[in-house]
């Protein structure tokens, strides 16, 4: 592969950015090599700057469900830019996403804008300690809820790259409050919540964690989580920043039938524009500012451009989108997982739906311990690179998810499945 351009074009970055990122699992650290710089891309692919195409599977980090340019996107963006970019006021805009997300969620009845899913998760806690006047939190190793201090112990996505599983800069006080238990651990759950109802404001998780790679929940681990919280009026947050509107408009909370709460949204309702959001019921909803005392507030929070986006991608979505999407998964998935028990190759998909990652293990995972366990990056190093050089955009580290959009097609998969079948025959599989 030629890759003159991007060559250049990284090393003027890496002159004003550090390392030529703004984000750090973007810098290609976990698979080796430099990152590509990425000009252009249009329905299923992305193409660098010296013009070769990947079929991309990262699509910006779970956000483009419908692909890269969806012309009814574009049309509605243009639309929106022909009337100004950012007014700082209400916005019809706002309100048909708010009332799109309302009407599809059923245990969120008001929703607030911000710019980023770290923004929702750090305010959603917020809200919460602020409604219970409680200050603990609860969370699980290996989720991660974006960037937020309070967070970042045992955190997954690009934390767990990190030494401590944490980051330097923040204070005692500011974790001395958190606790972290293992996912899908239903009686260090009990336990500790008993021990620590006066205290704890709320318990957040990935309700199917995908910063571990794809963990699916235990759905009584599930259930006992939504009794046990309500019975102590702990406030149970679903972090759907990545789930939501994923797999069905009702998102995660609607297929498993369990009611959070509050939960927090981004990635896909901001339709390939910077966003975040949270919502619950009127109850709690009521003590944010200015009806109440929590506050929280953001400059461009609701952007009609943003909004606008969101909406035309939440509602093109709508109903037998998301089933061909989640059955042409689905056959993906168990084809491969077939092939790998077939040939007795240590390697499985952990999936839910278009949510994918890879073990290099005989079987699926249920915790972040299983999760290192069953990891080996090195390998993943190979993989990442082989599919690169196929033609294939994974995310470049092994404990991220991968996604397929609504615009992927059967040929598209179909390639990937063999590459991959390629790659564990040849290169040894999980040696
Ligand atoms: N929560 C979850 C579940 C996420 O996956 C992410 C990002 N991957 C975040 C929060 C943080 O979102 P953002 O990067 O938009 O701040």
């Amino acid at each position: 592969m030629d890759l003159t351009r991007s060559r250049r074009l990284y090393a003027e970055a890496r002159r004003f950015l550090v390392e030529g990122v703004n984000s750090p699992v973007r810098s290609f650290k976990a698979v080796g090599g430099e990152p590509l710089v990425m000009k252009r891309g249009r329905r299923a692919k992305l193409f660098d700057a010296d013009g070769h195409a990947f079929t991309d599977y990262c699509l910006s980090w779970g956000a483009l469900i419908l692909g890269h340019a969806h012309p009814r996107i574009m049309a509605e963006i243009k639309a929106q830019l022909k009337e100004g970019t950012s007014f700082g006021t209400t916005t019809a805009a706002e309100t048909e996403l708010a009332r799109f997300i309302v009407k599809n969620v059923p245990s969120v009845s008001k929703v607030r804008f911000v710019n980023s899913g770290t923004e929702a998760a750090m305010s959603a806690i917020r809200l919460a300690r602020g409604y219970t006047r409680r200050n603990k939190i609860v969370k699980f190793d290996g989720c991660y809820h974006g960037h937020f201090d309070d967070l970042l112990v045992k955190a997954g996505s690009g934390v767990s790259s990190l030494k401590a599983s944490s980051s330097l800069g923040i204070t005692k006080n500011h974790i001395r409050e958190t606790i972290t238990l293992p996912y899908n651990d239903t009686p260090a759950l009990v336990e500790t919540l008993e021990k620590n109802r006066r205290d704890v404001s709320c318990v957040i998780i990935e309700p199917v964690a995908g910063n571990m790679g794809v963990v699916v929940p235990d759905m009584e681990f599930l259930k006992v989580l939504r009794k046990i919280t309500k019975k102590y009026r702990i406030v149970l947050i679903f972090d759907e920043v990545m789930t939501g509107f994923r797999a069905s408009a009702g998102c995660v909370q609607s297929e498993f039938g369990v009611e959070p709460d509050l939960t927090c949204f981004g990635k896909i309702i901001g339709g390939g524009f910077p966003i975040g959001a949270y919502g619950g019921e009127g109850g709690i909803m009521r003590y944010l500012a200015p009806s109440g005392g929590v506050y929280q507030a953001g400059t461009f929070a609701g952007n009609p451009v943003v909004m606008r986006a969101g909406w035309a991608t939440l509602d093109t979505l709508k109903g037998g989108m998301y089933r061909k999407l989640n059955a042409l998964c689905a056959r993906f998935a168990e084809d491969m997982n077939a092939f790998f028990v077939k040939n007795d190759i240590p390697v499985h998909l952990d999936t839910f739906h278009s949510m994918m990652s890879v073990r290099f293990s005989r079987a699926g995972v249920t915790n972040y311990r299983e999760v290192l366990a069953s990891s080996d990056r090195a390998q993943y190093g190979r993989l990442f690179q082989f599919l690169l050089n196929s033609g294939i955009y994974w995310p470049p580290a092994e404990l991220e998810t991968f996604f397929v959009s609504a615009v992927h097609t059967v040929k598209e998969l179909d390639a990937m499945a063999k590459a991959l079948k390629t790659h564990v025959q040849t290169k040894g599989g999980g040696e």
